[in-house]
């Protein structure tokens, strides 16, 4: 059988951070699908179509990837989707709290569908949407934090 794996975020926009976790479930997972979900207590800058799109574009090349979204929850997806597990990045302690109580509701909704971390490389350990997008728009320079696709994506938002 297929293990698939769901991959949900905001990715506002997606960084080599997101694409770090990305790879390395593609070593256990035969196929993972990149769920761009809606959450509502975040202000994003780049619509749901700029975020897939953006996504697509930088995953392009990278078999066994699907992209997508959704405005229900990641769990309510993941089994109409035949995947039982939910793939996250752990950065900082930080992250641990807001995952653990994120897995504990998950396990609410469907106790089937299971998570699984990956620890952030210490390369990218300090990398989030936000700070990307904060370091972008000081004029810092981020090509080596995020795929080309992201670059002309900011560029043409700061021309807005
Ligand atoms: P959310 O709004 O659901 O937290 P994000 O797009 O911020 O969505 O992140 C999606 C997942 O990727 C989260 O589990 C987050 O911890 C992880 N992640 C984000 N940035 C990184 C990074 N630089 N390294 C590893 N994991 C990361």
């Amino acid at each position: 059988m297929k293990r698939i794996a769901i991959y949900p975020g905001s990715f506002d926009p997606i960084t080599n951070g997101h694409l770090d976790i990305l790879h390395r479930a593609l070593e256990v997972f035969d196929e993972v699908i990149v769920l761009v979900a809606i959450a509502a207590e975040k202000k994003t800058v780049f619509t749901l179509e700029e975020r897939v799109q953006m996504i697509r574009q930088a995953t392009a090349d990278t078999p066994r990837v699907r992209v997508d979204s959704t405005e229900g929850l990641s769990v309510q997806y993941a089994k109409a989707h035949g995947a039982h597990t939910l793939v996250r990045g752990l950065r900082a302690v930080t992250d641990f709290e807001y995952e653990f109580k994120l897995s504990a509701g998950n396990n609410y909704v469907d106790p089937s569908i299971d998570m699984v971390f990956f620890m952030a490389k210490s390369l990218y350990n300090f990398l989030s949407s936000s700070t990307l997008k904060e370091l972008y728009f000081t004029g810092v320079d981020i090509s080596s934090l995020v795929p080309k696709s992201v670059i002309d994506a900011l560029a043409k938002k700061k021309r807005q």
